[in-house]
C-alpha cells in the first residue's frame, strides 16, 4: 500500500492540477532519499511540468527546460505519499522533498515517506529507460491477455508471489493480489504450472476489472493512504477477503476467511480457493 490503483489516482490528481505549471524550487531535505541524480537537482528550477506518468507503484514527473527533459521519479510502494500543500501531514518530519510551483492551483507538492533510503530518483530520458527496464515488469493495465498468459505460463513457483513480483508484473501488492485470487477462485500457494490457459485468462479479466474499479473508487485506504488532495480511497468497502479474517466467506459457502502467515499475509476461503483447480 499504495499499490497500482492508488499510484494511478495520485498521478491523475497531479496531472489535473499541476500540468503546465513552472517549478519554482525543488527542495530536498535529506540527501539519502535520492537514489540517483542528486547533483542534477538545480537543473529543475524553472522547468515546466510536461507529463505525469505512473510506472508500477511509482509516479514520474516529466519536466522540460530549454528543450531538455528530465524526470523526478517518486516511489510510493508501501508507505510513500505525494500531497498538496493544503493537506496537513501527520508526521511532518517525513516530508523529505518539496516541489513548489507557480502558475497552478496548487503551490506545492510534497513527498512524504517514513522510509527514506533511495526512494526518489532524478533522471534524464536514458536514465528513466534504464530505471524502468531494471525495476518494472509489464503493467497490468497495458499488457495484452496473450502476453499475460505467456508470462505466467513460462514461470514456475507459487502464484501469489509471482503476481506481486514487481520485475515481472509491476503494481500489484498484497491487498490486490488477495482480492484477485479470491475472485478467481485460486489458492495463493498453488503452483503456476498447474493453471490452465482458461484459468489464466479468467485471472487476467478479473485483474483488469478489479484494478479499473479500484481506480474509479479512488483506491483503497488501508493504513493511511491519502490522495494528493487528502481524500481517502473508497475501494476498501469492496474488499472481499483482505483484512476479513474470521468473517463468513462472501460466496456463502459456509467457510470463514482464513489468514495464512507467509512473507505477506494471505486471506482466503479454503473451500472456494482450491490448491488444485480443475479445468
Ligand atoms: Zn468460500
Amino acid at each position: 500500500m499504495p499499490e497500482l490503483p492508488e499510484a494511478e489516482v495520485v498521478a491523475r490528481q497531479i496531472r489535473a492540477r499541476l500540468l503546465g505549471a513552472r517549478l519554482r524550487d525543488l527542495w530536498i531535505g535529506r540527501a539519502d532519499i535520492v537514489r540517483e541524480g542528486l547533483l542534477t537537482s538545480s537543473w529543475y528550477q524553472g522547468a515546466v511540468l510536461q507529463s505525469v506518468q505512473r510506472f508500477g507503484k511509482s509516479v514520474a514527473l516529466g519536466l522540460v527546460n530549454e528543450n531538455a527533459c528530465r524526470y523526478v521519479v517518486a516511489e510510493l510502494g508501501m508507505t510513500g505519499l505525494l500531497l498538496f500543500q493544503s493537506v496537513p501531514t501527520k508526521y511532518p518530519q517525513h516530508v523529505h522533498v518539496r516541489l513548489s510551483f507557480e502558475g497552478a492551483s496548487e503551490p506545492e507538492l510534497r513527498y512524504w515517506n517514513p522510509r527514506r533510503f533511495g526512494r526518489l530518483s532524478l533522471l534524464d530520458k536514458t536514465g528513466l529507460e534504464r530505471y524502468l527496464a531494471r525495476r518494472f515488469g509489464v503493467d497490468p493495465l497495458l499488457v495484452s491477455k496473450e502476453d499475460f498468459v505467456r508470462i505466467l505460463r513460462e514461470r514456475r513457483g507459487r502464484l501469489k508471489p509471482l503476481l506481486m513480483h514487481q520485475q515481472i508484473i509491476a503494481g500489484i501488492g498484497n491487498i490486490y493480489a488477495n482480492e484477485l485470487l479470491f475472485r478467481a477462485g485460486l489458492h495463493p500457494n498453488m503452483q503456476v504450472s498447474q493453471l490452465s490457459v482458461r484459468k489464466v485468462e479468467r485471472l487476467y479479466e478479473i485483474m483488469c476489472e478489479v484494478l479499473q474499479e479500484a481506480i474509479l473508487e479512488g483506491g483503497s485506504s488501508v493504513r493511511d493512504f491519502f490522495a494528493p488532495d487528502g481524500t481517502e480511497g473508497r475501494y476498501k468497502r469492496r474488499h472481499l477477503v483482505y483484512g476479513k479474517e474470521g468473517q463468513p466467506c462472501p460466496n456463502r459457502c459456509g467457510e470463514s476467511i482464513r489468514r495464512l502467515q507467509g512473507e505477506r499475509s494471505s486471506y482466503l476461503c479454503s473451500r472456494c480457493q482450491s490448491l488444485r483447480p480443475m479445468g
